[in-house]
């Protein structure tokens, strides 16, 4: 990870836009979003820029306590995040995308239980778990 050095690296908010971007994923939202949010955590971990990084941190961790005052909660002023934490994020993100490629996730017609289907398999017969449904689908 010494390409890193001299650059900003990781922080709570670049862990913050890289959980929601992993969420919207998953989401009907368009991808785009995700993929944006993902350049700008990896623009801001490569930036030198570091007084302007720690601004947009500042920024975010006073709009988050704010609403965690309510709670009375704060958040831990954290600029750079340990490294270590990255190495298991993206293998979470790449079984997530494996998940995503290897299987297909439908509704039920008849009950709405979402069901998850192995893809490329041509036409089958669905049987829903919860209710028994058959119905036919292409994969
Ligand atoms: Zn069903």
């Amino acid at each position: 990870m010494r390409i890193l050095s001299g650059t900003y690296g990781f922080d709570i908010l670049s862990i913050f836009l890289l959980l929601i971007s992993l969420f919207l994923n998953f989401g009907r939202i368009p991808r785009l979003i995700s993929l944006v949010l993902s350049a700008i955590v990896i623009f801001r971990a490569f930036s030198k820029n570091i007084y302007k990084r720690s601004q947009e941190l500042n920024k975010f961790t006073s709009a988050v306590n704010n609403i965690l005052r309510k709670f009375n909660k704060q958040l831990p002023y954290m600029t750079n995040v340990s490294l270590e934490l990255i190495p298991p994020m993206f293998t979470r993100l790449k079984y997530d995308i494996n998940q995503k490629i290897k299987y297909k996730i439908v509704s039920c017609p008849n009950c709405g239980q979402k069901l998850r289907l192995p893809r490329r398999k041509g036409k089958i017969i669905v049987t829903c778990k919860r209710c028994h449904n058959e119905f036919n689908l292409r994969t």
